[in-house]
């Protein structure tokens, strides 16, 4: 059982410190934002994610989970620091380390024993070294110990408890035997295959394995612009490719590119990294650009299918950027909705739980109806396009979706729905590198 305090209360730092937590450690969560700590401290979980509220639950009853702002004193208890702030992306592609660079002088500044600090968070190749500089700067006594260690993240939203619980693998970059031998211990509980190597390499891990995931993605999504141009099935194609287990089926489903709060910058700061050690790493540049070509596939297919978009009605279908979080970073709504708006359609958007970060990204848009009604959202549309693949939105009732839109166009982003089953149907719909069906006339209208 260790001490140990996490910097950066959001879905990283939350979902490792309550799993710390669950496994026997005594975890003080702690943040800047005091909203989001006073709503930890009523009992309310900040963000979307599920299974989360129980668990934290019973550890902040069995007093091993606690959250604060004061943010000195739970440096100062601590045995183990672990920094989980954000590393967004700033104009130019580059990640922004302003906070992760804050939390290294705010734990200089506090040090009062040897700890173990952890960088968390996704951080260029280097800022292990940088944070060392920060922390010994601002150390009050210059004999003070410590070790910066670099112990990535690989967590998914949605599915972050169980991905964090049942970890595929710990990376511990150190270059002390006895911090990479503390940290190695704390995750013996989570039964994970462990790798210790150096600091830079376990910094460089997180961002090629992100790279080569996005990499996977924009492969098959150009797959499929090329099935769908020699009337192929990406999602045989993908099935069939899947079938070599060299290849395996993950991260193979064409649609409309990836999103969130990683993949995008990840890559571009991996372009970075290159960059700043003169190398033009044309793979992962052609990947990010395939990625922001694909998401305005389907408001082109909208315009091939409707024509001129101007005073119509389009209702869309998922903001958030995947299903089971609220997360709208880097979500394919953010911007395929002002493209909409911008050649004048009017958005019914709808999702069940990422409504309100929406919003707030999208602010600045009039002409945007919200709703956490599918079929109310989908009511006298003239067409449907279908942005995350939520359940209930797999899961519509077609025939009644039929009735409800004016006329029965839906550009799926996702690959949703069988094909026959459309044809059936009577849709014009159109996914992604597969066959369009472009809508069937009812033989008895056709009997003069
Ligand atoms: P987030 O934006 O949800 O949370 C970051 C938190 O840090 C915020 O609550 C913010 O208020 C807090 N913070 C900022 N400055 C602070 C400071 N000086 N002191 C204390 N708290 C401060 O970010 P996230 O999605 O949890 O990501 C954190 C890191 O983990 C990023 O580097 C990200 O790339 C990486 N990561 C994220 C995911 C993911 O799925 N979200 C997965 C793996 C890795």
């Amino acid at each position: 059982m260790r001490k140990i305090t996490v910097i950066g209360t959001g879905y990283v730092g939350l979902v490792s410190g309550t799993c710390f937590a669950d496994v026997g450690n005594e975890v003080t969560c702690c943040d800047i934002d005091h909203s989001k700590i006073d709503l930890l401290n009523q009992g309310q979980i900040p963000i979307y994610e599920p299974g989360l509220q129980e668990v934290v639950d019973r550890n902040v009853s069995k007093q091993r989970l606690s959250f604060t702002t004061d943010i000195p004193s739970a440096i100062q208890e601590a045995e183990v620091i672990y920094i989980a702030v954000g590393t967004p992306m700033t104009d130019t592609g580059e990640a922004d380390l302003t906070y992760v660079e804050a939390v290294a002088k705010t734990i200089g500044e506090n040090l009062n024993n040897y700890k173990v600090i952890v960088n968390k968070s996704t951080v260029p190749v280097g800022t292990g070294k940088l944070v060392q500089d920060i922390v010994q700067k601002h150390l009050p006594d210059a004999n003070l110990d410590f070790d910066v260690v670099s112990n990535p993240e690989f967590l998914r939203e949605g599915s972050a408890l169980d991905d964090c619980m049942n970890m595929d693998r710990a990376i511990i970059g150190a270059t002390s035997e006895k911090a990479a031998q503390i940290i190695a211990e704390l995750h013996k509980p989570f039964n994970t295959r462990i790798l210790i190597t150096n600091v830079e390499s376990a910094e460089m891990i997180k961002y090629a394995s992100n790279a080569f995931l996005a990499t996977k993605i924009s492969f098959i999504n150009d797959i499929a612009n090329i099935c769908e141009r020699v009337g192929a099935d990406v999602t045989k194609v993908a099935e069939g490719m899947g079938l070599d287990s060299r290849i395996g089926h993950k991260f193979l489903q064409a649609g409309i590119g990836f999103g969130g709060s990683c993949f995008p910058k990840d890559t571009q700061a991996l372009v970075h990294i290159a960059s700043d050690v003169n190398y033009d790493f044309k793979i992962v540049k052609s990947v990010i650009e395939t990625n922001n070509e694909q998401r305005m596939r389907v408001v082109e297919k909208l315009h091939h299918v409707l024509g001129d978009v101007r005073g119509k009605t389009i209702a869309v279908l998922g903001l958030a950027f995947k299903p089971n979080t609220d997360d709208v970073r880097y979500a394919p709504a953010l911007d395929v909705i002002p493209e909409l708006i911008r050649k004048g359609a009017v958005v019914k958007a709808y999702d069940p739980i990422a409504l309100n970060n929406a919003k707030t990204e999208l602010k600045d848009y009039r002409n945007i109806v919200y709703s956490t009604d599918l079929y109310e959202t989908l009511r006298d549309s003239d067409a449907c396009l279908v942005l995350t693949d939520w359940a209930d939105v797999v899961e519509m009732d077609l025939e009644k979706v039929q009735q409800l839109l004016r006329l029965p166009i839906i550009i799926d982003g996702r690959n949703c729905f069988d094909l026959d089953e459309m044809k059936r149907l009577g849709f014009i719909y159109h996914s992604i590198g597969r066959p369009s069906v472009e809508g069937y006339v009812p033989v008895a209208q056709n009997v003069p």
